[in-house]
């Protein structure tokens, strides 16, 4: 028998959750945030410690509650395929209660250790495992980690060898043909599994209605080198922003940074801690390179310094949402001592993630830079998902029997199972639109 639970991530862009069960053996894939509740509940750093009870209510966590009643003592282990909050943040606050480990690669796994230093609650076994390896649950459960490409380091498809066929969890991932420090996705991989006879596809959906492919994260190098030459000059100062967990990103700024000989300074918690997880696992060695700041003191005295020689550095932060405590929302409200100036320039180095409160911070912050006269450069970016002729790609190389969107609302999942339909695949038989809540039996 083999049965899938669509827990959360199939009803809105978030909380990602999925159970796979082979007979009486059940693993979870996946344990996230649901950001967009969380950006209106009070920033992420205050919810990251909330109690479980709040979690639940305000949806920040995937609602498991009647899952974990009915079926938590058959779950075997948890697996999270990358570092982004929407997939692995729920896991100190809810893996405890299956009694089970929880598997990841290294820099996943630095990334659940510090989440889970914010709250009581004991944890479970954290196992690290590096992608092309495997986990051997039980007898008949052997679960696989292929390296794909995406907006951080060391994200995975999961492969779930039973039996009964293979399941593979594509959530979520992009193909890059020109990574910046990672390797290309394991393709030769994929089509061995392919070979082998894939049973079911559960696929990232967020992007499959923009009709292209998405392009490498080699070619926002050359947007900056595009940009550069004429934004910088002696006297102004020079501020991107991203997001704190893109370390391919960060990496291609430093590179940037030594280009224009400005001293790249990097401040914040939240980068701070996604550069010191990478480090610890021997990934990068930003720190080598770039002065890491964070602290109130310590960033004000920086800045100080930086006032002082505004030609003489390249500011790295977040706060590309607009979110009202990241460091360039403070900068704008002159919460530090350094004064933004006419001609000083801010780049995005990013794209608005499109909900309301989003949409409405980020306006609230253009208009800010914009009242000091700051030049503003959008959209230095590309998506870390799967556009629609990826999707395609995806389906030709893996020949999946089903295909099962997730990683999106009803839009998404339609748009998901229409493209199926392009490639063969007939709703309600072959493609399935589940939604929170729901299961399907694959193999009776
Ligand atoms: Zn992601």
């Amino acid at each position: 028998m083999l049965k899938i639970y669509a827990i959360g991530g199939y009803s809105q862009i978030g909380k990602n959750m999925t159970a796979v069960q082979y007979n009486d053996e059940i693993i979870i894939l996946d344990c996230g945030f649901w950001m967009e509740k969380i950006m209106s509940y009070e920033g992420e750093e205050n919810a990251a410690s909330l109690p479980v009870e709040s979690l639940y209510k305000y949806e920040i966590v995937p609602d498991d509650r009647k899952f974990f009643e009915e079926h938590g003592k058959q779950v075997k282990a948890i697996f999270s395929t990358h570092a982004h909050l929407d997939h692995c943040a729920a896991i100190p606050a809810l893996a405890g209660k299956y009694k089970c480990p929880v598997i990841a690669t290294p820099f996943t796994i630095e990334v659940i250790k510090r989440l889970a230093s914010e709250r009581k609650e004991k944890m479970p076994r954290l196992i690290k495992m590096k992608e092309g390896n495997f986990f051997e649950v039980s007898k008949n459960v052997k679960v696989e980690f292929i390296h794909v490409t995406h907006s951080t380091i060391q994200t995975v498809i999961i492969a779930v060898h039973t039996p009964d066929g293979i399941i593979v969890y594509a959530n979520d991932w992009r193909f890059d043909e020109n990574p910046i420090i990672e390797k290309k996705t394991n393709y030769a991989r994929l089509k061995k599994i392919s070979k082998e006879g894939v049973l079911a596809l559960i696929t990232d959906s967020t992007r499959v209605d923009d009709e292209s492919k998405t392009f490498s994260e080699a070619t926002v190098r050359s947007m900056f080198l595009d940009i550069l030459p004429g934004v910088n000059n002696k006297k102004n100062l020079l501020i991107v922003t991203t997001f704190a967990s893109h370390i391919e990103r960060i990496r291609t700024i430093l590179d940037m940074a030594k280009k224009l000989n400005r001293k790249p300074i990097i401040l914040g918690t939240s980068m701070s801690n996604y550069i010191n997880a990478a480090e610890k696992i021997g990934v990068t060695n930003f720190s080598k390179e770039a002065q890491i700041v964070r602290g109130e003191k310590n960033i004000n005295k920086i800045m100080r310094k930086i006032n002082k020689n505004r030609g003489g550095y390249l500011i790295i932060c977040t706060g590309n949402q607009g979110e009202p405590n990241a460091v360039l929302t403070r900068i704008a409200r002159n919460e530090f001592d350094l004064n933004l100036m006419p001609k000083d320039a801010v780049i995005f180095s990013s794209r608005t993630i499109p909900s309301p409160i989003n949409i409405a911070q980020r306006a609230d912050l253009e208009r800010k830079l914009r009242n000091k006269g700051v030049r503003i450069i959008t959209d230095v970016h590309v998506s870390g998902h799967a556009g629609r002729e990826d999707q395609r790609e995806m389906l030709e190389i893996l020949k999946p029997k089903h295909y099962i969107p997730t990683h999106g609302g009803m839009v998404k999942l339609a748009s998901a199972v229409d493209l199926a339909g392009e490639e063969g695949y007939e709703l309600g038989k072959t493609s399935h639109i589940l939604q929170d809540g729901q299961s399907i039996v694959l193999i009776k």
